[in-house]
């Protein structure tokens, strides 16, 4: 019998697609290394180019965080179970509740409860847990949202249904037609007005008792210790590496809970990061992926229903910390497999050399989270992209030009070019030989930045006459044919 090594959803295309593999190993080190040499493509993800694991990448043995032993060196037996768990972008125990309840405490006596407010909540006044007294907790709470997206979308609903008296939304985008299936906060009337609009009517129809305190802007080093401040609970929605970092470490500078929650395609993270009293996401991820590794939402695609789980996980937990009931999420990871609707629990370490939390913290200031998780700094494809309206020029020119689909089969169901090659990314490097290197290559995906990768992919290769279509099929669908759906 051998270890069994799960694979979380970002990597599978690299094993087949599949869920866990089979590794005979008596270390870790040994085990990453056999696994990364059986799936070369994989080796990537994993490694940096000077060997080291790559930190967005944790891995745990039977559930538990090997990280503060030699990771490498710990050994694994026969019939062992090792988790990898990458962070992925896209939304305590009891006496620690108590301590952020405390540290909520305001000065000012808890407000009273009006004859409305009292029926309203009387299946909370009820309940032994909550209470009058918890339901006025509630009301003089202070829960900062950022993002009125997937994850913000069920936990502003819920927690506005559940009386809490002020909630703070941080976003700048407008309602789009694609934010629907999952954003169930916007509707089909609100399509193409500002989100901080519609979720704040939303609200107030829920229940007119809410405040709402609405921040029209992307949260940045320079507003958010100004923005979060005069909270006393944040709840992290955002779907972007950069904010994710600023929200904690403005959280950890200001002494804030932070709510986490995350998804991606089928697969859900939650916990809560509370410095004061357990590990924050630096101690779990110290550093980001590097730009493009790990897909986007927009990307890689999200089942709808899943941020409104992981989106109403944060609501309960926030409540729970407003209360000070039960046992907060604390130094624990929680991971949903929506495919085989199961819950894991990963425990979570603080990180004692950790550069924001830890006991001789560097970051002791905002810092620049763009530059720090590599955006910006991305290589420059001058000459290398073509726009829509030249393909089809160049391609009517030479038809010898060779187009290549980079995206996956059921995204060319939906849509495709004709005349297009589909090769998807994860196939291109053993399916390179399909590729005429004599010819012109033009490599498009859905927006652009697949296509890149497979640019990069080809040249590295030795192909020398490649070019990436600028906007993808999207772009097509739009200047060349607009008898193609968008998607
Ligand atoms: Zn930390």
């Amino acid at each position: 019998m051998a270890v069994t090594v799960l694979i979380p959803t970002p990597l599978r295309p690299y094993v087949g697609g599949r869920d866990a593999v089979q590794v005979e190993a008596a270390s870790i080190g040994e085990l990453l290394h056999r696994l990364s040499g059986e799936h070369i493509a994989l080796r990537k993800h994993l490694f940096a180019d000077d060997g080291r694991l790559r930190s967005f990448v944790n891995v745990y043995v039977n559930d538990r965080d090997i990280r503060q032993l030699s990771a490498q060196e710990t050994p694994v037996r026969s019939g062992d179970t090792v988790s990898i768990i990458p962070s992925i972008a896209g939304g305590t125990g009891g006496t620690a509740a108590t301590e952020v309840r405390a540290g909520m405490q305001h000065a000012a006596p808890l407000p009273s409860l009006s004859h409305e407010e009292i029926l309203r909540y009387s299946r909370h006044l009820i309940l032994p847990d909550v209470g009058l007294e918890g339901q006025k907790r509630l009301k003089a709470a202070r829960v900062l949202l950022v993002g009125a997206g997937g994850l913000g979308s069920p936990a502003a609903l819920y927690l506005a249904a559940a009386g809490v008296g002020t909630i703070g939304l941080v976003d700048f985008d407008v309602v789009d037609k694609t934010n629907l299936q999952r954003q169930i906060i916007h509707g089909t009337a609100t399509v193409g007005r500002p989100k901080l609009e519609s979720a704040t009517e939303r609200i107030h129809d829920l229940n007119p008792n809410v405040r709402v305190e609405a921040f029209e802007t992307r949260l940045t080093s320079e507003n958010a210790l100004d923005i979060i401040r005069d909270f006393d609970i944040v709840a992290d929605g955002t779907d972007n590496f950069p904010t994710r970092y600023l929200v904690n470490d403005a959280c950890v500078l200001l002494g804030k809970p932070n709510v986490y929650g995350s998804i991606f395609r089928f697969e859900g993270q939650a916990s809560v990061f509370y410095a004061k009293a357990g590990p924050c996401y630096r101690c779990l991820y110290a550093e980001p992926p590097p730009p493009g590794l790990v897909p986007s939402c927009a990307e890689g695609g999200v089942l709808g229903v899943l941020p409104g789980i992981i989106g109403s996980i944060q609501a309960m937990e926030t409540i729970k910390l407003i209360l000070g009931a039960g046992e907060p999420l604390i130094g624990r990871l929680v991971l949903f497999d929506a495919l085989k609707l199961q819950f894991r629990e990963l425990k979570l370490e603080k990180d004692p050399d950790c550069p924001v939390c830890g006991s001789h913290p560097s970051v002791t200031e905002l810092i620049d989270y763009e530059a720090f998780c590599g955006i910006g700094a991305e290589p420059s494809y001058d000459g290398a992209e073509i726009t829509a309206q030249e393909l089809k020029t160049e391609w009517e020119r030479n038809p010898d030009l060779l187009v290549v689909d980079v995206r996956e089969p059921h995204e060319y169901e939906i849509a495709h070019i004709d005349g297009a090659v589909l090769i998807p990314l994860g196939e291109l490097p053993d399916r390179l030989g399909e590729v005429d290197g004599h010819r012109e290559v033009v490599t498009h995906c859905h927006h652009g930045a697949r296509s890149l990768k497979a640019l990069e992919i080809l040249k590295a290769a030795g192909f020398s006459k490649v070019r990436s279509l600028r906007g993808g099929i999207d772009a097509w669908a739009v200047n060349v044919d607009p008898s193609l759906p968008r998607y």
